[in-house]
């Protein structure tokens, strides 16, 4: 049995002031921010607002079908990256979980010469082979997060998208 747990919004916006207040105490103010689509993308976009930083770019990459239905490496579908030479790279991505997804896109980055890589995400699971080098919590379930949860309920559900009671049920169950 699969063990959710459904972070609220406050609690995003806490784990990413913690993230950037951790990167701010190591003197750290990344010139670039690689978001890992699609999940990175709304923690990229906000820590980026948090550092006044507007260069962001974009690797997509997937690694999971579904909830713990896993693909054997992660998939590189596309690089959407430029002018990393010499400059110090952020990679941000919600969770790490196996750590494979953060050690491919450093080793796509460390392809493009930048002076710095560094890695955050808002939560990792305890048994990662990689943890990033920024993160908030520690977590040993699986993690729904505000931008995911279409994502979840299409992926386990059938149900259609004019149902949309159901998928509100759906959601309130996986919260308990
Ligand atoms: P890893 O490569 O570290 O095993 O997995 C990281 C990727 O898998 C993340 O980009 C994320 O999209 C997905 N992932 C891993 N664990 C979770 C989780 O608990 N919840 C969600 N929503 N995605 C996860
Ligand atoms: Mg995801
Ligand atoms: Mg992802």
């Amino acid at each position: 049995m699969v063990e959710y747990y459904v972070p609220k919004w406050e609690e995003i916006e806490e784990g990413i002031l913690d993230v950037v207040e951790k990167m701010v105490n190591d003197d750290f103010v990344p010139d670039v921010i690689v978001a890992i689509l699609t999940g990175g993308v709304i923690p990229a976009k906000l820590v980026a607002d948090a550092l006044g930083i507007r260069n962001i770019k974009y690797i997509d990459i997937k690694f999971y079908k579904g909830i713990e239905s896993r693909e054997r490496k992660p998939v590189i579908k596309a690089v959407y990256v430029d002018n990393l030479e010499n400059k110090k790279v952020l990679i941000i991505d919600d969770v790490a979980d196996t750590g494979e997804t953060l050690d491919a896109v450093g080793n796509i980055i460390t392809m493009y010469n930048p002076s710095l890589i560094r890695s955050a995400t808002v939560y990792v699971k305890p048994w990662s082979r990689k943890y990033p080098d920024y993160y908030y919590k520690i977590l040993d379930k699986w993690i729904i997060f505000p931008w995911d949860k279409w994502e979840v309920v299409r992926e386990n559900t059938n149900a259609p998208i004019d149902k949309k009671e159901k998928y509100f049920d759906i959601l309130r169950k996986l919260r308990k």
